[in-house]
């Protein structure tokens, strides 16, 4: 499996309030692995780390106002390859709805997730984190067509 063939990737990070120092010691102990690609990120889960870290992070909207959303389209355009969300499992968040959504178009588009730091540190020490892979992706479009096509929509 091991490839030697790097690929840049796009990365979000997204962390409620209760797991944002819990993401942040992660990007820091991984700083040199993550420098490496784009980091984006919601509104203040993406300042911070570019605060804390110098690293540079593209910035969405803060997620309740509308950030998990932005990521959650980026992802269906194809144009974010991992998704690292700490959400927090003890907090009820007003935003759930869009939580919720983010986390259905990453497993809809079959995008990498880590919800939790034991994942985010088997994802980050995949050969696939630095190298190729190969995402299969759903054909939505033909799929689309055939619906057109039976006259059902
Ligand atoms: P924040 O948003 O980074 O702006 O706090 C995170 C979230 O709640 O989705």
């Amino acid at each position: 499996m091991a490839k030697n063939n790097f690929v840049q990737k796009k990365i979000a990070l997204v962390a409620h309030d209760g797991m944002k120092d819990e993401l942040l010691k992660w990007v820091e102990k991984n700083r040199d692995k993550l420098s490496k690609h784009k980091l984006c990120g919601t509104g203040t889960t993406g300042k911070i780390i570019q605060e804390q870290t110098g690293l540079l992070v593209e910035r969405f909207l803060s997620g309740p106002i509308g950030g998990d959303q932005q990521i959650g389209s980026k992802i269906a355009e194809g144009e974010i390859h991992i998704l690292i969300f700490f959400w927090d499992p003890l907090e009820p968040q007003p935003h759930d709805p869009d939580v919720k959504a983010l986390l259905r178009l990453a497993v809809l588009h079959n995008i990498p997730t880590a919800s939790n730091l034991a994942t985010a540190d088997f994802l980050i020490d995949s050969d696939f984190f630095e190298n190729d892979y190969q995402t299969i992706r759903p054909d939505y479009q033909s799929i689309l067509k055939e619906i057109h096509a039976d006259g059902l929509n």
